[in-house]
């Protein structure tokens, strides 16, 4: 089969590889199409040894001995490995499972091939009327901003503040814009992104360009209800406190692996009775419930689907991605 290798410094080599064969427990799924994720960029510098991607969705074409998942059933693919046996795996928090040994795609080969192997409790079944594109944003885009959105208990705000539109952040607009809240002001570096997020009905903000504190200010005074932090930086964490109001939500869903040291000058930090939300991924009842928000019409996720390329144009559908004008790439084998 076809499956592509990051080598280092951008360089993407498509390699013939033999078929993965699924061991007990195990689904061969055939890959429909797999995002690009932003999480790649490190492993797209610095040269990754298995096969990338981890937002996939596909066919089932081969199940071994103990799986519950049909051959033939449509799944996208929930990448925490988890226990399945633990309290959070009971309740469909795989995410959460403490015997978790690493996600697929990471700790597995991906899902920039033909097919992938797949532990069977990590097939999520994609219903009648969902796309497999639908299936890819359901996972990091819609998935994991929704997840720490309802942590964050976003349906009670009435204005929110999203700060960075890139895949997790616009996911987080649409799903603000489906539970109703009212006043969505996106803050980004893009006018691609913030023509997407206008046609959400959300207030752009160009942050290079505008005054983003003065133009919140400006409506809130005293701060907004919520404020989304999807760009991982430390700048934009404390332009988060600056700008949720006492008794506000702050929903951190920005990767940032470095520290965070409290800064004495914001007082926000230790005063304001602020819910901070860290998050991570999202859990299975989730995964259906926004299903169902698609099917009845409530979570428009079509236009998160920016650009497509097929698996043989990969470095292509990186430089788009790199470009900054894309929402979520697809990639199809
Ligand atoms: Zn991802
Ligand atoms: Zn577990």
């Amino acid at each position: 089969m076809k499956a592509a290798y990051f080598r280092g410094n951008g360089a993407i080599e498509l390699c013939d590889v033999a078929q993965p064969v699924p061991g007990p427990g195990e689904l061969l799924i055939r890959v429909a199409a797999n995002g690009v994720c932003g999480s790649d960029r490190k492993i797209f510098e610095g040269g990754f040894a298995r096969i990338p991607g981890h937002e996939v969705a596909g066919t089932i074409v081969e199940a071994t001995d103990g799986c519950v998942t049909p051959i033939g059933a449509r799944v996208a693919v929930y990448i925490p490995r988890h226990c399945g046996a633990c309290v959070y795996c009971q309740a469909g928090k795989g995410n959460l499972c403490p015997h978790k040994p690493g996600l697929l795609g990471w700790s597995t080969d991906g899902g920039y091939a033909e097919y992938m192997v797949i532990p069977d409790r990590n097939a999520l079944p994609l219903e009648d009327g969902i796309s497999f594109e639908e299936g890819v944003l359901l996972l990091d885009t819609v998935g994991t901003s929704s997840h720490g959105l309802r942590l964050a208990h976003c349906e009670t705000a009435q204005s929110a503040l999203v700060i960075g539109a890139g895949p997790v952040g616009m996911g987080a607009v649409a799903y603000l814009k489906a539970v109703g809240v009212a006043e969505v002001l996106v803050s980004e570096l893009s006018p691609y992104r913030l023509g997407i997020a206008e046609g959400y009905g959300a207030i752009p903000i160009a942050a290079d360009k505008e005054d983003v504190a003065g133009r919140i200010r400006e409506a809130h005074p005293y701060g907004v209800d919520l404020v989304v932090e999807a760009v991982g930086s430390l700048p934009t964490i404390w332009q988060s406190f600056d700008l949720v109001k006492p008794g506000g939500a702050i929903s951190l869903l920005g990767e940032y692996w470095g520290k965070v040291e409290l800064d004495r000058a914001k007082s926000e930090w230790m005063i304001n009775d602020i819910t901070l939300i860290r998050s991570f991924y999202f859990t299975i009842p989730e995964f259906h419930e926004n299903q169902r928000l698609i099917l009845d019409g409530t979570l428009e996720v079509d236009r998160l689907a920016s650009h497509s390329y097929p698996l043989t144009e990969l470095r292509a559908a990186y430089d788009a991605f790199l470009s900054g004008d894309t929402i979520k790439v697809m990639v199809t084998p």
